[in-house]
């Protein structure tokens, strides 16, 4: 069985993990109620993308022979190295649920009182959680030796980002106005800017 071999094991280490914070989270926040709430078909069907690749092919790949068709050698060094990747990105996906507290919510929603974070991780980037995620898929698709259970999870989350990340700044700037406009001026989306932006760089309407 696939969940002999080391690698596949701290995969399932890291995976139980980052379900214990988003569990953690999920009932953290249960009581803050919801004034926003845009979890249409689209945001659906986003979901329904990212979910099972991320959650149903590695048990497949690990505990069953189902996917063993698209089983590849991936020498351990780089299955070591997606370890490292994985811990950096359960280190972000954990400070930035911290820095998010109250405000904090699975899908495109705003909670009453809702309070603009620009601290911690969201002092330099506005999507660290994403940030977070990109990582996990790199790392899923390094650790994991099935060209399905591996990789997977980064084209699905690549839809639901290109797709989702422009609809979350229209909703934040619609709540935030120009405090979000100008907190996006001075952040950058996935990793931190390098220079100083110029006006016309960010435009979150766009
Ligand atoms: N895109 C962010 C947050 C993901 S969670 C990230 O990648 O880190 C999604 C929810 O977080 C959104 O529905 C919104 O309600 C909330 N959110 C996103 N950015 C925020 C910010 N800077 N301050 C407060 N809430 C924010």
């Amino acid at each position: 069985m696939n969940i002999l071999q080391a690698p596949n094991a701290v995969f399932f280490i890291g995976l139980a993990v980052q379900f214990g914070i988003r569990h953690h989270f999920i009932r953290r926040t249960k009581s803050e109620k919801k004034t926003v709430q845009q979890v249409d078909l689209i945001e659906k069907m986003l979901l329904a993308a990212v979910l099972p690749a991320a959650l149903l092919l590695p048990p497949l790949y690990c505990f069953t022979p189902l996917l063993s068709f698209a089983d590849y050698e991936l020498a351990s060094s780089i299955r070591w190295a997606g370890a490292v990747i994985m811990m950096a990105s359960l280190w972000l996906f954990l400070r930035s649920h911290l820095d998010l507290g109250r405000n904090w919510s699975v899908s495109l929603e705003l909670r009453r009182d809702h309070q603009l974070v620009s601290h911690g991780a969201y002092r330099w980037v506005r999507h660290p959680m994403y940030t977070s995620i990109w990582l996990w898929g790199l790392a899923q698709g390094m650790m994991l030796a099935n060209w399905f259970a591996g990789w997977a999870v980064l084209p699905a989350f690549a839809a639901m980002y290109f797709i989702r990340t422009p609809r979350e700044e229209r909703m934040m700037c619609g709540e935030f106005g120009d405090g979000y406009r100008e907190y996006a001026q001075r952040t950058g989306r996935l990793f931190p800017r390098l220079r100083k932006p110029a006006d016309q760089d960010v435009d979150p309407n766009a």
